[in-house]
């Protein structure tokens, strides 16, 4: 029987002000993958204010802290820190205004379009009351504050060697802020993010003047059969009943409208939710590309060259259906919706229980206004959000700090007290 997570929350309302503070200043500020040094900053000083031992520099910019408190099992909590190379259009009076200098050297806009300004003031209002309501728990928790989570940075972490530095968990949680309505919490048992492949693929013709087709292979038309015929995988050779996406988010080739180039290059994603359909879409593109260019004479094969690859984000389905319980004895049946399938988008999270060999769960929280959900059944979201719903990583998105701020702490809470309110 465990024990009612009640006192690990006292005193919440009391911060709920100042960490909506906190949530708008980390969402006028937002940094880009690996440059989170201001975020990164305010996290440490705020932990070490709250008694956390505290260690900066994980894998570039992460940010780990810990609370022993007693003998008891460790509980690993992990925010993202990140921001995207979005321009924000949201009109907020906290609206971000930055650009910044990305990897190749561009300058860019950047917003907070994820949510990850969010999970970071989230696990800052948890780490306060863990660190406040010590009497509430045992244990020892390993808040984790990550890099990078859009390029796939938590493997940095681990290889500045996480494992040996730090107190072994036995159990790790995260949270993502979703387009769904405040109030609303969202998991599965099994897998609950797709596992993310982004694929570069180089297609090599021979250029020529474009008045003159006959003396060129066409890169140009290689790279368009290779789009069109890699749109037949997911509709004709993946089962209809198994996850797959694959979409062709870059294409490039040729300056001028009359000089035939000599190469076109390809950028796509797959997603898929278990290994061996992941497989599947990996051999079918090579086999396509492979062959397309054949089909055109290409001079030289085609070279594909993976670009990132996050696996699959599994729930423990135990562990899961303890998060499960402890979310719906507090928060209400009603406000706990089981997903019928995993999401597409992608998460590097996994790879902290994976490396660990202990099991993860993973869950979204609505953090937009329930009015302009009006009308819709919880299980209505569950199969598809309404397209006038700005999703994550639009210019648009914009979570309710009044109400997410809250939700996110109580997430937090409820389901690390799970294993650390006995
Ligand atoms: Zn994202
Ligand atoms: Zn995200």
């Amino acid at each position: 029987m465990t024990a009612s997570p009640a006192p690990l929350l006292t005193g919440i309302e009391d911060r709920l002000a100042s960490l909506q503070d906190l949530y708008r200043d980390l969402h006028a500020h937002p940094e880009l993958s690996h440059q989170e040094v201001r975020t990164a900053g305010i996290v440490a000083a705020r932990l070490r204010e709250q008694g956390w031992r505290v260690t900066e520099g994980v894998g570039g910019t992460g940010v780990v802290g810990t609370l022993a408190n007693g003998p008891g099992p460790v509980v690993l909590l992990r925010a993202d820190m990140d921001a995207l190379p979005v321009r924000e259009a949201t009109g907020l009076p906290y609206a971000s205004t930055r650009t910044a200098v990305d990897a190749d050297g561009e300058t860019v806009p950047v917003m907070h379009a994820c949510g990850h300004d969010l999970h970071v003031t989230c696990l800052l209002g948890a780490t306060a009351l863990l660190a406040a309501n010590r009497s509430a728990w045992r244990g020892t928790v390993v808040a984790v504050f990550q890099p990078a989570e859009e390029v796939g940075g938590a493997p940095a972490m681990l290889d500045d060697g996480f494992l040996d530095r730090f107190p072994r968990a036995d159990v790790c949680l995260a949270q993502h802020v979703a387009p769904a309505p405040a109030g609303l919490v969202a998991l599965r048992p099994g897998p609950m993010t797709a596992a993310a492949d982004g694929l570069a693929v180089r297609l090599h013709g021979r250029g020529g003047h474009g008045s003159s087709p006959a003396s060129t292979v066409d890169p140009v038309v290689m790279a368009a059969a290779v789009v069109l015929r890699l749109q037949t995988v997911v509709s004709r050779e993946v089962a209809p009943e198994r996850t797959a996406v694959l979409s062709v988010g870059s294409i490039n080739a040729g300056t001028r409208e009359n000089v035939i180039p000599d190469t076109a290059d390809l950028k796509l994603t797959l997603r898929s939710t278990t290994s061996d359909v992941r497989e599947q879409l990996l051999a079918a593109v090579e086999r396509i590309v492979q062959a397309e260019a054949a089909a055109s004479a290409a001079p030289k094969p085609p070279e594909t060259t993976l670009l990132s690859s996050f696996p699959a984000t599994v729930n423990d389905p135990a562990a899961s259906a303890t998060v499960d319980a402890a979310f719906r004895t507090a928060l209400g049946a009603d406000a706990v919706l089981t997903l019928p399938q995993p999401l597409t988008g992608a998460e590097d999270f996994g790879v902290f229980g994976s490396a660990l060999g202990v099991p993860s769960v993973y869950w979204v929280f609505g953090g937009l206004d329930p009015a302009g959900f009006a009308g819709l059944a919880p299980a209505d979201l569950a199969t598809g959000l309404p397209p006038h719903i700005p999703h994550n990583h639009s210019p648009l998105f914009a979570p309710v700090p009044e109400r997410a701020v809250r939700d996110g702490v109580r997430c937090l809470l409820l389901a690390a007290g799970a294993w650390l309110v006995r």
